[in-house]
């Protein structure tokens, strides 16, 4: 089980314990990061305003999260 779908799974059992009727759905959560972005469309001129980074507050271009979004914009554009 990937990390993304045990966290969905541990709120989905927390929402059923506090809320009852509420239940989450991910629906994007076996896609990878490439295929959401084909299937959802988004212009390059808007994905290219976004970044990842897990280092700073703008792109470092040197993180693990920078290298994958500079990867997957030149995949799928
Ligand atoms: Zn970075």
């Amino acid at each position: 089980m990937y990390g993304s779908a045990k966290f969905v799974e541990t709120i989905q059992t927390l929402l059923q314990i506090q809320e009852g009727a509420v239940r989450l759905e991910a629906p994007a959560l076996s896609l990878e990061t490439d295929s959401l972005l084909r299937r959802c469309g988004a212009p390059h001129s808007f994905i290219g305003w976004t970044f990842s980074c897990h280092m700073a507050n703008e792109p470092c271009g040197a993180c693990r999260g920078c290298y994958k979004h500079l990867a997957t914009i030149e995949s799928v554009y």
